[in-house]
């Protein structure tokens, strides 16, 4: 049994995201954030933007390798490790589809969804495991030791 965590999201952080999801419409846009796991609550510290190599508008994202890895690569040399993937739904409600089930970085991993479909952003949080997702905790946090 995966262990389930609660998530802190800085404000600045939430508010980059929201920026990233507005400026890739009408794709969509993915990243990471990192933290360090292990407790019952984990705060997001940093933020890695990946590009979106599916470039088909608003039904799916394909996170490209290189950035991935990179990412990935960055936050392990920074003594980090991933907290959340997330990415935006522009035309649609921030609910998991198919495909985001079947393409699930880890049973591990909390997952955000941003959705713009109404003119205020919502995200909601899920965990995703084969054959389907449960809802996930978040809150905001301060800013303090955000980089
Ligand atoms: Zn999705």
């Amino acid at each position: 049994m995966p262990n389930r965590y609660k998530l802190l999201l800085p404000q600045t952080l939430f508010q980059a995201m929201v920026e990233q999801a507005a400026a890739e419409r009408p794709n969509e846009c993915c990243g990471l954030l990192a933290g360090t796991l292990g407790g019952a609550v984990v705060r997001a510290m940093r933020r890695f933007p990946l590009v979106n190599a599916a470039k088909t508008p608003a039904t799916e994202y394909l996170s490209e390798p290189r950035s991935m890895f990179a990412a990935d690569r960055a936050i392990r040399a920074a003594g980090l490790d991933v907290v959340a993937v997330y990415h935006s739904h522009p035309t649609s409600p921030p609910v998991p589809s198919k495909k985001d089930i079947a393409s699930n970085y880890s049973d591990w991993v909390m997952n955000l969804i941003i959705s713009l479909e109404s003119g205020q952003p919502e995200m909601r949080a899920w965990w995703l495991f084969e054959g389907g997702f449960e809802p996930a905790e978040w809150g905001f946090a301060d800013d303090n030791g955000v980089e």
